[in-house]
């Protein structure tokens, strides 16, 4: 049984790992928050106390660490005794602490692939570009690595599994929409690291249809649904992590990503765009100063985990899938609403980092408990998905699925 915890960053989904890794530390053991930054540690750690979500009497420290240092990463994970590394830092740090975690034997979980600072939407499956090159390096060593285990990737990754073993015969349409209806009040942010946010939407789009991939532009393909809750919604085909392991691992010809925004974001995005303002190239200003324009405009913004207090409306997020049962045409939706007002009153983070935090926490426990403590790499659906919807509907993030039979919680 695996135990002991060492989570690595401290923004926003840090924040809410840490809450919910406190209110389960009966099976997880201590609890180590490490960053560049000590301070953010302290003030996450600080927080979990005045909250009281600690179930039981149990360490938990702030470390400082650059966890690109590989050997200093691993000392960390020696000296704190951890078997878990969740690892909610920048995406710049997956491939260093993936591979502190193969030379001491913990487990590695993330929520989102691995990203060179001077790429941008590199060549697919992007996980074939970093993790995947370590997977026999897992086996080999039998340690456990489960990628991308945040909400999407992650939870959706775990919707799809299920529509195509649970209640399809075949699959021909996965269609995952993330409609973020919250209102954070300010006259533009982005809900994460505005850095990494950008940075999805400045490259090509990539799909996967009639099983190749297709590039398309950003926000040159749209669709409008009614859906639960949020009501109707316009989302634009994105391209994101979770089409580059579900297009290999389910036989689904067709795979899409769709990212609700409003036209105020589109706006403000099309004029930083167009000036060139979320370039990740450096310029040199007149005075000879290097800059890299992407990181100015993260410097002016609203840091994302600042939002929270005053954060209202809900998010809902969801994979709705076509194919055939029983010779018949059948579609369901299967989906999480979360509300940004309650994340905050809960563990003092908005509703995106809630829906990014809560499921690595329900991975985490499901390794510790032996359940998902698999000995090599993976992406979530190849696990048995049905302990994880169980668990997330327990601690914080229930499915409900839509079908011909009605709305209703989902559960095994
Ligand atoms: P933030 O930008 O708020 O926090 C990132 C943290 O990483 C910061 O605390 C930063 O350090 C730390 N960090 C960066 N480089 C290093 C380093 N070299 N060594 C140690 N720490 C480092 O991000 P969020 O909390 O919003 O997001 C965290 C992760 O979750 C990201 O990878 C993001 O892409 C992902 N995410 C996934 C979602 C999902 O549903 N799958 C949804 C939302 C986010 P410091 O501040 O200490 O300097």
């Amino acid at each position: 049984m695996k135990r002991n915890v060492l989570i690595i960053g401290a923004g926003g989904v840090a924040q809410v790992v840490a809450h919910k890794c406190a209110q389960h530390n009966d099976v997880l053991g201590n609890i180590h928050i490490a960053s560049r930054t000590v301070e953010k540690c302290q003030q996450i750690v600080d927080s979990v106390r005045e909250k009281g979500s600690l179930k039981t009497a149990g360490e938990l420290q702030a470390h400082a660490l650059d966890a690109l240092d590989i050997e200093a990463t691993k000392a960390l994970i020696g000296k704190t005794q951890s078997q878990l590394v969740i690892n909610v830092g920048s995406p710049f740090i997956n491939m260093s602490v993936l591979q502190a975690c193969i030379e001491t034997g913990a487990a590695y979980l993330d929520t989102a692939i691995h990203e060179d600072p001077e790429k941008i939407c590199e060549t697919p499956p992007w996980y074939g570009n970093y993790e995947w090159k370590r997977r026999e390096l897992c086996e080999q060593n039998q340690v456990t690595a489960i990628l991308g285990v945040g909400f999407d990737p992650g939870v959706v990754n775990a919707y799809a599994a299920i529509a195509v073993n649970e209640y399809f015969d075949t699959v021909s349409d996965i269609d995952i929409i993330d409609i973020n209806a919250g209102d954070h009040g300010h006259y533009f942010a982005t809900n994460f690291d505005p850095e990494i946010n950008f940075r999805e939407f400045t490259g090509r789009v990539w799909s996967w249809q009639n099983s190749q991939w297709v590039q398309n532009k950003m926000f040159e393909i749209k669709r409008t649904d009614d859906l639960p809750v949020v009501g109707e919604r316009t989302s634009y085909m994105t391209g994101h992590d979770e089409l580059h392991s579900l297009s290999k691992n389910l036989d689904v010809p067709n795979i899409r990503f769709w990212m609700g925004f409003g036209d105020h974001y589109i706006n403000v995005f099309t004029v930083l765009n167009s000036l060139g303002l979320l370039s990740e190239q450096p310029v040199t200003t007149a005075e000879g100063q290097e800059v890299v324009p992407l990181k100015v405009v993260k410097a002016v913004l609203p840091d994302p985990a600042s939002l929270a207090p005053k954060y209202t409306g809900k998010t809902c997020i969801g994979d709705k899938v076509k194919g055939k049962k029983d010779g018949r045409d059948k579609e369901v939706f299967i989906y999480n609403v979360a509300d940004h007002a309650e994340a905050y009153q809960e563990v003092g983070s908005q509703g995106i980092s809630y829906t990014a935090g809560v499921p690595p926490v329900a991975a985490a426990i499901l390794i510790a408990q032996g359940v998902w403590d698999v000995q090599k790499m993976v992406n979530v659906e190849e696990l048995d998905c049905k302990p994880f919807i169980n668990l997330l509907n327990e601690i914080g993030l229930p499915t409900r699925i839509q079908d011909e039979d009605g709305d209703r919680l989902l559960s095994f």
